[in-house]
This record gives structure tokens, C-alpha cells and sequence, in this order.
């Protein structure tokens, strides 16, 4: 395994995902605001990235991949390369400018008008997973806030507004399922916040931490959440009408937004509609940023040994470990390690033969046979790490044909029997 785990906190007074993080092994800064996914990060990474792709798919987004690196004529057109402020500019051969893409509206636009032609092309959602770039002064707060960070957008195009609102109103929907899958549902609001010049309202996803730098102001009564921006023009909830807010701190995840026609006019992104008439495309965007993700999943679970993964986004299910140095525990610790990380099949006939295609259940296994770690050690590191289940081969263990099987998130320690274990792991999943 290619990590380093660092035992001590650090010194550095900053955001507690951060020191875990890289305490951990599962990211490295290379510099301020840009980070290296280890091999134990970029599984939670894949998985988290899984967990939206299902979800994007599920509403009609088909994912496809665009370019970082952009000619500054798309970024003029929209008048962004002058008035957006951390837009990472740069200098090419020739004397060429680039810019190194912060969001993709600059580069879907013009693609759609070689596309969307009829009313009959629409509507249509497309999306992709990327890195994106954003020039900031000060990059703070670990990998909530950096300058490299790799994001989720979909772009949605309708012929009508109203097409646009219910399909905005399902994507909302949906974001709040894959903040549940990623074990921050509790702690994520959605938010209104201010739509800007085509829109009246956008919606932020805001997890409540400490880390957070934006402040959002959450109804004592009804539970609804208005951003900062909001707050300042509005006296009242907008939903229930009550003057109390609560006011927390917290971190964007996610946001979306209803463009209208803000990117189709400059890129003269136009459709023929039943009518014959040419109309501007409206757009939506939605994005949700993946490393802030991981931050805000690790901000709202921990404690203080370190991390506990919400088992969807979990590196491994299992962290299995043994205990001293003896053949008998070695030759069993591999057995089990074998034995759970083979692919299975749920519902395997007598004979053996496996069943349908989709019964697959595959455990994934971190196994630590290091033998100069003591078990003080190992069991100090399972914690760090944050896997959902220990389990721990020993010489007394064996002795009842055993191993010792504790959750990440729970202090009791239940004797399992070898031969019950598979059953026991996925009957307490
Ligand atoms: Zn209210």
C-alpha cells in the first residue's frame, strides 16, 4: 500500500478533514490548494464519483468529457476573461492565451449550436467528471477550498422555461439523494441563494461544519436555508414566514442554477422551434465539487482517533489484521483475506454454479500482515484510517475457531465465528 500515516496532529490550526486526511495517507499536498489522491483516497474518490455518476444517469445525463485547456476567444465572448477573477490565465507558444477552465459554459455553448438545431434535439442533459482550475488568492481549509479540484457538471438544455424548472426541480431532488448516499444527508441544507441576472433563485448545498467559510442561516421553525446573500434582503423566511434563523457555518458541496440564456445569446445558441421561429436555448447547470465532497463526508464523521467512513464512500469495507507473527494466524489471516475478496454470488445454486448476472458481492479488504507493527499500532491505524470493520486474527481467536469483528463507528467487539463471517459481514453491512 502506498501511504505513510502520520500519528501526531498537526500543529497547523486548520480544518479537521485536512489533518486527517493527510494524516492518514489519503491525500498529499503538493502545494498550497493541490493535492495528490494516494491510492486510499482515490478509492473513496472512485466511489464517490460512482455514487453521482448513478445518479446523473438516472436523470437522463449522458456523461461525455471536455477540455481544461481553453482558447481565450470563448472565454472573451462572454466577457468572463476580463470579469472573472480567478480565471487561471495563461501563456502559450506564439504568444497564444489560454485559460484553465473554472466551469465549462465557455466550451459546452458553442458545442451544443453544432448539435441542437429543432426544438425536436431538445431537451438534452449532458455532464462530465473533471479537474477544474481556480486562481485564488489564498487557498485555505485543505481540500475544501484548492485550486485544482475535480468536479461534477451537467448542463441541461430546454426550448422552454418551464421545461427548465421541472427538470431543475428533479436534478434538486436527486442532489439531495446522492448527499444522502455520501453519509451527509443530515448535515447538507439545500439553500437558497441569490440566481443573478436570468434568474430569480439558485440553490446551494451547504454542509454544516466549523470548516466551512460560508454562512448560512437555517428557519428555527421550518428548517429552511438561505445563504448569506439572501439573508441580508430578507427579514422573514421565504417559506414560513417566521424571523428567527439560526446562523451555522458551512461548506458548498453542490449547487444549481438556472442559466436561461445567459451562455446560448453570446454563442448565438439558437433553435428552430414548432412555430418555425428561431429561440435562444435556455440552460441549466448543476455542479457539485467531488474533493469538497470528500472533505465535508470526513468534517461530519469523525472522532477523535480519526476517521469513520459512511460505508458507501469507504476506501475498503474491511480492515483486516493479524496478530503476532505465528504460521497458524499468517495461513489463516490469508485464508479469510481470499475468501472475503473473492467475488461471490449471493445466490449460488447447490451445485455451485453461480445464478444471475448482478448477484455479484464483492468485499473489498484492506489486509495489514505487517509484521514490525505492533497490535497497539495496527489497531491505532484502523482507527486513523476509518474502514467500517475491523477484524482481527489472533492466536485466542483461533482457539475458538474466531476472529474478533468491531465497527468503526461502535466501541463493541463481537467473536465471530471463521466459517459465519461472510454471512455475519453481509447481514450487518
Ligand atoms: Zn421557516
Amino acid at each position: 500500500m502506498f501511504y505513510k500515516t502520520i500519528r501526531e496532529k498537526s500543529a497547523e490550526t486548520g480544518a479537521v478533514s485536512h489533518d486527517l486526511l493527510a494524516r492518514a495517507g489519503f491525500v498529499d499536498q503538493l502545494m498550497a490548494g493541490v493535492y495528490t489522491f494516494l491510492p486510499l483516497g482515490f478509492r473513496v474518490l472512485k466511489k464517490i464519483e460512482n455514487i453521482i455518476r448513478k445518479n446523473m444517469e438516472a436523470v437522463g445525463g449522458q456523461e461525455m468529457l471536455m477540455p481544461a485547456l481553453n482558447p481565450k476567444e470563448n472565454w472573451q465572448k462572454t466577457g468572463r476573461w476580463e470579469t472573472l477573477d480567478i480565471l487561471f490565465k495563461l501563456k502559450g507558444a506564439g504568444d497564444r492565451d489560454y485559460a484553465l477552465a473554472p466551469t465549462h459554459e465557455e466550451v459546452i455553448s458553442p458545442l451544443a449550436k453544432k448539435i441542437i438545431l429543432s426544438y425536436k434535439d431538445l431537451p438534452i442533459y449532458v455532464f462530465h467528471i473533471q479537474n477544474k482550475f481556480r486562481n485564488e488568492l489564498r487557498a485555505k481549509s485543505g481540500i475544501l477550498r484548492t485550486r485544482e479540484f475535480m468536479m461534477k457538471d451537467l448542463y441541461s438544455f430546454h426550448a422552454t422555461q418551464e421545461d427548465l424548472d421541472s427538470y431543475y426541480a428533479k436534478v434538486a431532488k436527486i442532489y439531495k439523494k446522492i448527499f444522502n448516499e455520501c453519509g451527509i444527508g443530515k448535515n447538507t441544507h439545500e439553500t437558497l441563494a441569490s440566481g443573478g441576472s436570468f434568474s430569480k433563485y439558485s440553490h446551494e448545498y451547504q454542509t454544516v461544519t466549523d470548516a466551512g467559510e460560508d454562512i448560512i442561516f437555517i428557519c428555527k421553525k421550518c428548517g429552511f436555508a438561505i445563504n448569506k446573500e439572501i439573508a441580508g434582503d430578507k427579514k422573514e423566511c421565504p417559506n414560513c414566514g417566521v424571523t428567527e434563523y439560526e446562523e451555522k457555518k458551512a461548506v458548498e458541496v453542490g449547487n444549481i442554477f438556472k442559466l436561461g440564456t445567459k451562455y446560448s445569446l453570446p454563442f448565438d445558441l439558437k433553435f428552430r422551434d414548432k412555430d418555425g421561429k428561431e429561440k435562444p436555448v435556455i440552460l441549466g447547470c448543476y455542479g457539485i465539487g467531488l474533493g469538497r465532497l470528500i472533505g465535508a463526508v470526513v468534517e461530519v464523521n469523525n472522532d477523535e482517533k480519526g476517521i469513520i467512513w459512511p460505508k458507501q464512500v469507504a476506501p475498503f469495507d474491511i480492515h483486516l489484521i493479524s496478530v503476532g507473527e505465528s504460521i497458524k494466524v499468517r495461513r489463516a489471516a490469508e485464508k479469510i483475506y481470499k475468501d472475503l475478496s473473492r467475488p461471490r454470488f449471493a445466490n449460488e445454486s447447490r451445485r455451485g454454479s453461480p445464478t444471475k448476472p448482478g448477484q455479484k458481492k464483492d468485499v473489498d479488504v484492506l489486509y495489514d500482515d505487517r509484521s514490525d507493527k505492533s497490535i497497539g499500532e495496527k489497531f491505532a491505524e484502523a482507527d486513523l484510517l476509518g474502514i467500517p470493520h475491523r477484524v482481527v486474527v489472533s492466536e485466542k481467536t483461533l482457539a475458538k475457531n474466531s476472529v474478533e469483528v468491531k465497527e468503526r463507528a461502535k466501541s463493541v467487539v463481537k467473536l465471530v465465528k471463521i466459517k459465519l463471517l461472510q454471512k455475519f459481514l453481509i447481514s450487518n453491512p
